[in-house]
């Protein structure tokens, strides 16, 4: 402990340090539920998008400097509050905390996803009340009576050295009788793979057939000479009968696969103040920097990678830009 508080604290009385102590409890509460609110205006306004995070716990750990777990338990804490306002009430009262708001979110989470149960507001104010004032273990065991699937983790991951990872799923009958029949079928070249080994041959696969369809050569290959050396950066100007080179929409595969080695096959938004680069390799889109429907064309120049949510959040602002334009020209 810090000299200075520690014999600060050393003069107070055994009461006047309880005391004390509830009263930062108490403003504690309060300072969780600004944050709630805080963070559930920060996600209205996509801020976390603007300054070049892919996600809102991507802001959560790396901005704000919470834990993996820290940044969980708030963003799903925030999701109920934003649904079922009397939260509030119950983290300012210390019925309920973070914990027991983070358990029912991901009970309606799990119950929707693997379920198809949408739990309704009035279902999440009672879960809250049976788990009101109780330890976390008590509530794990109340809410796991209401939805089992809950209390199973699942998709977890656990780092356990540099190389390796330790992952849990479940896996259902049909996924149980897949993998049998895949082993089965690359018993003559492999006898008995472990998951580690099957999972190899699964993804080398499934990444060879996704970048044959989305025309992604991987990086040996872009660097195998062409039959035709002519460098296409553009989509053929002029109409050649077929309809999708007509379209200014089209992308062209080479040009695709330019655009995407160019970008490092990640999301190439930056923060225009801070510079700071998304990166994000999840749902990525080609974006036309240039609108299309304004005269941008399909040139590599024009073109970009952007995750999804970032796409969404230029489309959204270009959308602004528009309106404004059109209102001050009607004014
Ligand atoms: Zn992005």
């Amino acid at each position: 402990m810090n000299p200075s508080i520690y014999k600060s604290l050393l003069k107070l009385t055994s009461d006047e340090l309880l005391a004390k102590a509830k009263k930062l409890v108490q403003q504690e509460r309060v300072i969780l539920v600004e944050i709630l609110h805080h963070l559930l205006m920060i996600n209205d306004k996509k801020l976390y998008l603007q300054m070049g995070f892919k996600s809102l716990f991507d802001f959560c750990t790396k901005e704000l400097g919470y834990s993996e777990s820290a940044a969980y338990r708030r963003i799903q804490a925030m999701k109920l509050l934003k649904e079922v306002p009397e939260v509030k009430q119950k983290v300012l009262s210390g019925g309920v905390n973070l914990t027991h708001l983070a358990q029912v979110q991901k009970v309606a989470t799990v119950e929707r996803k693997q379920n198809n149960n949408v739990i309704s507001k009035a279902q999440k104010i009672k879960l809250l009340e049976k788990v009101e004032n109780k330890t976390t273990r008590q509530s794990e065991t109340i809410l796991r009576e209401f939805s089992p699937l809950s209390a199973i983790k699942n998709d977890s991951k656990r780092v356990i050295n540099n190389t390796q990872t330790e992952i849990k799923f479940i896996a259902d009958q049909e996924l149980l009788n897949k993998i049998e029949e895949l082993k089965n079928l690359l018993s003559h070249k492999h006898v008995n793979p472990n998951m580690n080994e099957l999972l190899h041959t699964l993804t080398d696969l499934a990444l060879c057939e996704v970048r044959r369809r989305k025309k992604i050569m991987n990086k040996e290959e872009s660097k195998r000479p062409k039959r035709n050396h002519n460098k296409i950066t553009s989509a053929p100007k002029k109409p050649c009968g077929k309809l999708k080179y007509r379209n200014q929409r089209y992308i062209h595969p080479t040009v695709k696969n330019e655009v995407w080695f160019r970008d490092g096959g990640c999301c190439s938004y930056r923060d225009p103040q801070t510079k700071r680069k998304c990166e994000s390799k999840f749902q990525l889109e080609f974006d036309h920097i240039k609108p299309v429907a304004i005269g941008g064309d399909s040139d590599i120049n024009n073109l970009r990678l952007l995750c999804r949510e970032h796409n969404q959040y230029m489309a959204y602002k270009n959308n602004l830009i528009k309106n404004k334009f059109f209102k001050l020209g009607n004014s």
